[in-house]
């Protein structure tokens, strides 16, 4: 199944780092999905986790996770722990010394996220219950955030806590559509570029949709 869908993006050509399909392959979905989908973990579609939020369609987590170039050693944050795949990818790309601080506003999903991370044996991830609608003011500034739920809008405040040079990647629009966002931060301002439409599931919290 995993080796499926290898083949398929390197039959439609997405998907061309080394070192992040070498992460594909190593961390295991199936740790990261409820019990009732371990026969579809390797599907190329969402599937849900608990509190009605999905674990996201592994070509769009690789289109993501390609699009924030992410190196070694960098400091990372992901606003929407969900499952903990995402950030378990990171923590790879990032390697021992850098680290994945991931943000979860339901407590249930921050729960599942830490037994799934301490099941797949991820050791540089830091899960935090809290609204990351704010970013997370301790730790920053961040090389690279990535939100992985629909924002309103390419939230200031995570721009704030973003290093010149840094990216963001974010997906932007309304609640039922959203236009995923690359965004850098250069010496001279914001370069954004456009990487398609996606629909995810709703960010919540003070600058989500409440
Ligand atoms: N990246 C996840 C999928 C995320 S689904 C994975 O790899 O499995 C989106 C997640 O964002 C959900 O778990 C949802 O509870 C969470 N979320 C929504 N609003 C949030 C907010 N304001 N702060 C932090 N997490 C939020």
């Amino acid at each position: 199944m995993k080796d499926n869908l290898l083949a398929h993006w390197q039959s439609v050509g997405v998907i061309k780092d080394k070192r992040l399909i070498e992460a594909f392959k190593k961390i295991p979905r199936e740790k990261f999905i409820l019990e009732g989908y371990l026969k579809e973990a390797y599907g190329d579609y969402p599937l849900p986790i608990l509190e009605e939020q999905t674990i996201s369609q592994p070509t769009t987590v690789m289109i993501m996770t390609e699009a924030l170039e992410v190196k070694e050693g960098q400091k990372i944050l992901e606003v929407g722990t969900g499952s903990g795949y995402q950030a378990a990818l990171l923590s790879v790309l990032v390697g021992p010394k850098g680290k994945v601080f991931t943000t979860e506003i339901r407590k249930r999903l921050v729960d599942f996220a830490k037994q799934n991370l301490n099941a797949a044996d991820i050791k540089n991830v830091e899960v935090i219950h809290t609204d990351g609608s704010k970013g997370y003011e301790k730790e920053k500034p961040y090389d690279r955030i990535i939100v992985t739920a629909a924002a309103p809008t390419a939230l200031d405040t995570l721009l704030g806590q973003l290093n010149v040079g840094g990216i963001l990647i974010i997906p932007v629009g309304s609640l039922y559509s959203q236009e995923m966002l690359k965004i850098r931060k250069t010496e001279k301002g914001l370069e954004k570029e456009s990487l398609g439409m996606f629909r995810f599931v709703p960010l919540r919290g003070e600058h989500g949709w409440g």
